[in-house]
């Protein structure tokens, strides 16, 4: 499995060869997080920014991570142009396929649209 930490630096230099801005915030090495949840957030991670790189014609992404008391939050922000359905996800497999993913292990994903696009996954956090 691949640790969030790893996914990082790799989406970052994927990001920097599209010539897209990188900004990122957060501790990414989490924290009260199975490593199967770890693993699924790698996974979503590497597709949202496949995306970004793909569809986004962004200036900058920005991709963040908070740790609360009961759920980790990731998100990814790209300032280009949603060119989906936002409503209907279902053009290719990679949204669906993240939110599926997601909803296994009861977390979720949220994807905004108005601002560029905003990807929200959130994930419960394991009780220690
Ligand atoms: P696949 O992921 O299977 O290779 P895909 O990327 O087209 O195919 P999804 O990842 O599900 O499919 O995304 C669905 C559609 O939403 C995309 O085809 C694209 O039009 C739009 N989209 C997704 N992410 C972005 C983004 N960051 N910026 C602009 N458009 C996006
Ligand atoms: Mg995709």
């Amino acid at each position: 499995g691949i640790r969030l930490k790893d996914e990082i630096f790799r989406v970052k230099q994927m990001i920097k060869a599209a010539q897209i801005n990188f900004e990122s915030k957060g501790e990414f090495a989490l924290q009260n997080v199975s490593l199967l949840t770890e693993n699924i957030l790698s996974m979503c991670l590497k597709e949202a920014v496949n995306n970004v790189v793909k569809h986004s014609e962004a200036k900058t992404c920005s991709i963040g991570i908070s740790q609360l008391w009961k759920e980790t939050v990731l998100t990814i922000h790209d300032d280009g142009v949603f060119k989906g359905d936002a409503d209907k996800l279902c053009a290719g497999h990679g949204l669906i396929g993240m939110k599926e993913r997601l909803e296994f292990i009861n977390g979720s994903l949220e994807v905004l649209t108005e601002d560029g696009t905003t990807l929200i996954i959130t994930v419960p956090n394991d009780v220690k």
